[in-house]
């Protein structure tokens, strides 16, 4: 049971069709937590309730994450996607480490999600990491370092086959938009 001050934000998935979006989500709320998949027109929300290091001080704080998958990327109308992304407070954009147009395509996602939503906490997850033998993770890492020259923080390597830094990036993301909104606006005692 969470005591003390919970926050509730909305996040986004973005990023290229088949890099892993969908299955980030199932692995992080499969592995961690029970939830349920609730189908929308041209997007799934799913709840997620994760416990982060408080910004404050030594003990931690609830956050009730809900995730946005948007599906059917391609054909979603802007004005749809407006609606998604309207009130977003933090945004994961995803690409599929194996083919680099989806790396490129990330930064498109993220503007477009900044033109409704602000320029809000944002991280990138170079997924399927699990795919890559060593030496194409430097090479990978070199091109999206490359291509994301703007970052304040580099890519994450994930997997959702294997799990890896899947929680990770969702904690990560929670501790950001806590920290960039200070004390504002917490939920007190919702869960
Ligand atoms: P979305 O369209 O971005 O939601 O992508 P999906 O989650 O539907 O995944 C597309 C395909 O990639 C599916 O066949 C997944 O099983 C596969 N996939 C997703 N994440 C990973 C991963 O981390 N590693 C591997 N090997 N395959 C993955
Ligand atoms: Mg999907």
């Amino acid at each position: 049971m969470t005591v003390g001050t919970t926050f509730k934000f909305k996040v986004c998935l973005v990023g290229e069709a088949a890099v892993g979006k969908t299955s980030l989500v199932q692995r992080f709320v499969l592995d961690q937590f029970e939830d349920r998949y609730t189908s929308t027109l041209g997007a799934k929300t799913t709840k997620a309730d994760i416990e982060i290091a408080d910004p404050q001080g030594g003990g931690t704080v609830g956050v009730s994450l809900l995730i946005w998958d948007i599906m059917g990327e391609r054909q979603v109308p802007d004005r749809l996607l407006e609606a998604y992304f309207r009130g977003t407070q933090g945004v994961i954009a995803v690409c599929d480490v194996l083919r680099v147009p989806t790396i490129d395509r990330m930064q498109d996602w993220v503007q477009m999600l900044y033109k409704v939503a602000g320029p809000v906490p944002t991280l990138y997850a170079a997924n399927k990491a699990d795919l890559l033998q060593e030496a194409s993770v430097t090479f990978v890492e070199a091109e999206l370092k490359a291509r994301l020259s703007s970052l304040h923080a580099g890519p994450i390597f994930t997997s959702a086959k294997t799990g890896e830094n899947v929680r990770k990036i969702f904690s990560r993301l929670a501790e950001e938009i806590v920290r960039q909104a200070g004390t504002e606006s917490p939920v007190a005692g919702e869960a």
